[in-house]
């Protein structure tokens, strides 16, 4: 089921860590932000954008993580953008022959039976220095940055004052830095920096996982993801309701030592 958010732009929860897909109105069609989890799911979304008689013409994947790469062919044969850097790192993994299994890898497995992988990552990357999405709608800034994975960004819908979050300010995930990265708590702080000088231009924080909020929300998670990255950086007690005692996903905590011991480790690789 689709929700307005605000002036045409809408979401889509899927029952997967409510992930969140994005729906765009343009001028012949809509634009699909991380269109979506399972077939069943993205049939339905499709069924329903049919029902609006709006079209699909532009799919956006907001990083290169299985669960933002996805597409079912109801869709329809449209173009799908990532940044450059999403776009190499995808095809990187889409090269080698036993990609499937790959990412058979990482799939939940309650859910991997439904989730389709034959378009699974099929972006074109726009070029570097893009600032507006191309295509027929209103403009969608592109916020690129260094943070949760390579070649990740942000879109915001200018109009209506609409921040995509990708994998970032989530109120139910803390953050998962790019544990691949050489300097990787640096650029989750850069990547904090740079939403906080967005913020007077946002009405609405639209997160890959999680519940949809305002602006106030906005500027409350900045500063509770920066305080996590800023306790990974300097040690001490995390004080976060999202990995504490009472976190809503009970797998979490264990994630989160995980990450804290992965970036507290000497000679991290
Ligand atoms: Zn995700």
């Amino acid at each position: 089921m689709l929700k307005q958010v605000a002036e045409g732009v809408f979401t889509h929860e899927s029952e997967f860590i409510q992930s969140n897909t994005t729906v765009v109105r343009g001028r012949t069609g809509v634009l699909l932000i991380d269109p979506g989890i399972t077939r069943g799911e993205m049939e339905a979304l499709a069924d329903d954008l049919r029902e609006l008689g709006q079209p699909v013409v532009a799919g956006f994947s907001t990083h290169p993580d299985w669960d933002h790469l996805l597409w079912h062919e109801s869709f329809g044969d449209v173009p799908r953008y990532g940044t450059a850097r999403c776009a190499a790192s995808i095809g990187e993994v889409l090269f080698s022959a036993d990609w499937r299994e790959q990412v058979a890898e990482g799939l939940p497995p309650e859910y991997a039976d439904e989730i389709p992988m034959e378009l699974l990552g099929l972006i074109t990357g726009l070029p570097a220095d893009s600032a507006l999405l191309p295509w027929d709608g209103p403009a969608v800034r592109i916020i690129e940055h260094m943070a949760h994975a390579p070649g990740h960004a942000a879109l915001l819908v200018e109009q209506s004052g609409v921040l995509v979050a990708g994998d970032m300010l989530s109120d139910i995930l803390m953050p998962f830095l790019d544990l691949q990265a050489e300097n990787p708590i640096e650029d989750y702080l850069a990547a904090l920096l740079k939403f906080d000088s967005e913020a007077e231009n946002v009405q609405v924080v639209i997160p890959g996982h999680g519940s949809v909020g305002g602006a106030e929300e906005l500027r409350s998670r900045i500063a509770r993801d920066r305080a996590y990255v800023e306790t990974l950086r300097d040690g001490g007690v995390f004080d976060d309701p999202r990995v504490g005692p009472a976190a809503p996903l009970d797998w979490l905590p264990d994630v989160h030592e995980w990450q804290v011991q992965r970036l507290t480790e000497d000679g991290r690789p």
